[in-house]
């Protein structure tokens, strides 16, 4: 959908840099005054390239703040999200706020995780919860029709925009946005994984977009309102998680919904690395042994993550299950305490801690991540297979 891909070089850069100045400026200010003067500039700047399919130009001015200058990035970071997802649109000649709204469901399962295109009747019960719930009185809503993994929900701030004018639209309409399933990318297999759902409120200008907003409403109503659409949407989406346990998240604008989801999905990839080796081997907490390691490559520009390696109590060597618990910014040593008490609270207590750091290593055959085993080496994970005729080497 992007118009005009062959936009020149030249002002695509010249776009770039109005944008990064403007943000540095917009960082430097001391006052909520002269921050609203330069959000503005900013608002309508960045609004205008993504509504003229030229997103790149913002995410080449975040490129150029980078690490040099992380308020100004942060600053439009921020803002350059927050306009991807959501727009002012016309009804009726008139002004409308509207959002893009994410709900991460976690889940993990033994089977594959379902990612998959949802019946008309769960899309009206979902929209149902939105309306009921979360919405205020008189507000148009919508549901995509699919259950999304994060791989296939769009990722550039240019889709993110596409996505929302479309949820946008079929609020305007009838509630129901059919996603074309065909252009999605097959997820990748994960024991545990995050699930989201698409919807959008659209509401007249400058009115409350929630519920809980609204004059006279309790803004504390705000937690049973959550609650309430938490446990119903339970039941909804009951029928699309067969043989999976899953719990459903707050859900909240895109952009910090996504980061919820990831955040959350860590502590509970762990607890269902635990309960699979019990449920699928009978291995209990008690049996197993964690090994806990940093995994850094300052040449790849990736982000750093902590691995946990899961073996067998006194087993130095074989690794039978790893978790990845990603960093997203968090301080590594109040991470790795982290995890160490997530682990106890499991019932996992015997823990080894390396404090080097690993290379972040993949298998060159099926691409898993490598562990950190207690004799401080990365290996791949092996399923707690007892045959004396297994081999040692993993099958691919
Ligand atoms: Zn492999």
């Amino acid at each position: 959908m992007r118009r005009n891909r062959f936009i020149s070089r030249a002002r695509h850069q010249a776009d770039a840099d109005t944008l990064a100045k403007l943000a540095r400026r917009l960082s430097e200010s001391g006052s909520r005054i002269e921050d609203r003067l330069w959000e503005r500039r900013l608002v309508e700047l960045v609004n205008d390239r993504l509504a003229r399919g030229f997103g790149d130009a913002i995410e080449a001015a975040l490129e150029e703040l980078g690490s040099e200058h992380p308020r100004a990035y942060d600053d439009l970071a921020d803002l350059a999200e927050s306009c991807a997802e959501s727009t002012t649109v016309e009804i009726d000649g008139k002004p409308h706020d509207a959002l893009l709204l994410a709900i991460p469901l976690l889940a993990w399962s033994r089977y594959r995780l379902p990612a998959t295109k949802l019946s008309p009747t769960v899309v009206e019960n979902v929209l149902a919860q939105v309306v009921g719930h979360l919405a205020p009185r008189g507000a148009r809503c919508a549901v995509a029709d699919y259950l999304f993994s994060i791989d296939q929900l769009p990722e550039s701030l240019g889709e993110v925009r596409d996505t929302a004018d479309q949820l946008f639209s079929a609020a305007v309409q009838d509630g129901r946005h059919k996603v074309d399933a065909k252009s999605l990318r097959e997820p990748i297999a994960m024991l545990a994984d995050a699930r989201y759902l698409l919807a959008a409120i659209v509401v007249a200008q400058g009115s409350p977009l929630f519920h809980w907003q609204q004059t006279g409403v309790d803004p504390d109503s705000k937690l049973s309102a959550m609650q309430a659409f938490r446990e119903q949407l339970d039941n909804v989406v009951t029928p699309v998680m067969t043989g999976c346990k899953f719990r459903t998240l707050p859900p909240n604008a895109f952009h910090a919904a996504l980061r919820q989801g990831d955040r959350e999905l860590r502590e509970f990839s762990l607890e269902a690395a635990i309960f699979y080796l019990k449920l699928s081997f009978d291995l209990s907490p008690s049996a197993l042994q964690a090994t806990i390691a940093p995994y850094d490559e300052k040449r790849e520009r990736s982000a750093p993550e902590i691995r946990i390696g899961i073996s067998r109590a006194g087993e130095d060597d074989l690794v039978i299950e790893g978790v990845v618990w990603p960093l997203l910014g968090d301080d590594e040593e109040r991470s790795v305490e982290e995890i160490e008490a997530a682990l106890r609270r499991l019932g996992v207590v015997r823990i080894v801690a390396h404090a080097h750091r690993f290379p972040l290593e993949f298998c060159d055959d099926c691409g898993a991540p490598m562990f950190p085993n207690a004799a401080g080496h990365s290996v791949h994970t092996e399923p707690p297979d007892e045959g004396e005729e297994q081999p040692s080497t993993p099958l691919h």
